[in-house]
């Protein structure tokens, strides 16, 4: 049987414990996208060189922790209200 743990406070939850409360959470870049207005720079080419330069210079998880990270975790109930009550904490 697959046992859970809040990722709280360590109590234990069975898989379809009524105890049980998953917490899914998402942070991601408000800004769609950046624009980049080809005419205002002087070397286009040069310009899109220096920004995929440095994109292989990038740490990968530091761009993925600017653009989207997901999180899940799981609550017992009395956790759960505490979280309700101040999701920022
Ligand atoms: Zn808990």
């Amino acid at each position: 049987m697959i046992r859970y743990e809040c990722d709280k406070c360590g109590k234990s939850l069975a898989a379809n414990d009524r105890q049980r409360y998953i917490v899914k959470m998402e942070i991601f870049a408000a800004a769609d996208h950046v624009d980049l207005d080809v005419e205002a720079v002087a070397d286009p080419k040069l310009e899109m060189a220096k920004v995929l330069s440095q994109l292989a210079a990038a740490d990968p998880d530091e761009i993925e922790d600017q653009t989207y990270r997901a999180f899940r975790y799981d609550l017992c109930d009395d956790c759960r209200r505490t979280f309700l009550r101040n999701p920022l904490g």
